[in-house]
């Protein structure tokens, strides 16, 4: 196994400058067998995450806004002797997807590394960075995500790409959650691509082309990257 990186910059460096090679993996991935794939993630995520120190790390409360359900938000409030409005006011904002989330981030109940209220932390904190769930590679954009700001996941990632041995990084093509390879010349490009500076841009592509292949059939193409010419 390669030595394991825990220094935050370091990792959120290598994530920018990995992020293509970990895209085209994911598609790698998604050629293969997901149960098999789980097993693997399982153990790598069994001896990783007993080599790092959460307590030391914290990055997850750091960069990035967990969600919270109103029941979460009852017993919250109940600790803090607030009511749920006012807990909602000063900690709590709505997403795109119209979820409730942590407003702030690093998140207001992070003190010194630890939660102040750990046993009562919503269960998407529980579960961060979430590696022993099924289904790894129906989750991989989340993944790819992680591997700039959790080191548990850009050291499972790395590790995943040894055992996987993968050689063909560069030469692999597209592939959906059935493992059939995707003709990306059969996919319609969305007009907004035509007035977007990322358009043609050879170190956008692949990201451009999950993009409009997960959205094939959505009525409205939404696209965070998005920047006009
Ligand atoms: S509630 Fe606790 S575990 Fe969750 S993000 Fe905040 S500090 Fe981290
Ligand atoms: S789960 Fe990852 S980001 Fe969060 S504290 Fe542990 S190592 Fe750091």
């Amino acid at each position: 196994m390669k030595e394991i990186i825990t220094d935050l910059d370091k990792i959120k460096y290598l994530g920018q400058k990995n992020e293509n090679e970990n895209l085209e993996f994911r598609s790698i991935l998604k050629s293969k067998d997901y149960k098999e794939i789980d097993k693997i993630v399982h153990r790598l995520y069994k001896t990783i995450s007993e080599k790092i120190d959460c307590t030391k790390c914290g990055n997850c409360c750091k960069e990035q806004c967990s969600t919270i359900t109103n029941k979460e938000i009852e017993r919250l409030s109940n600790y803090l002797n607030i009511s749920t409005n006012d807990f909602e006011k000063q900690y709590i904002k709505i997403d795109e997807a119209g979820d409730k989330i942590f407003a702030h981030y690093p998140c207001k109940f992070l003190k010194d590394n630890q939660c102040e209220v750990y046993e009562l932390r919503p269960k998407t904190c529980k579960s961060y960075p979430h590696l022993h769930k099924n289904e790894f590679t129906s989750r991989l954009f989340g993944v790819v995500n992680n591997y700039s700001i959790c080191p548990i996941v850009y050291n499972v990632y790395e590790a995943l790409k040894d055992e996987v041995k993968v050689d063909n990084i560069g030469l692999c093509g597209y592939f959906d959650d059935n493992g059939n390879e995707i003709n990306m010349d059969l996919i319609k490009k969305p007009g907004i691509c035509s007035i977007c500076k990322k358009d043609n841009n050879q170190e956008e592509e692949i990201l451009c082309n999950l993009n409009r292949f997960d959205q094939r059939n959505d009525s409205e193409f939404k696209c965070f990257a998005f920047e006009k010419l």
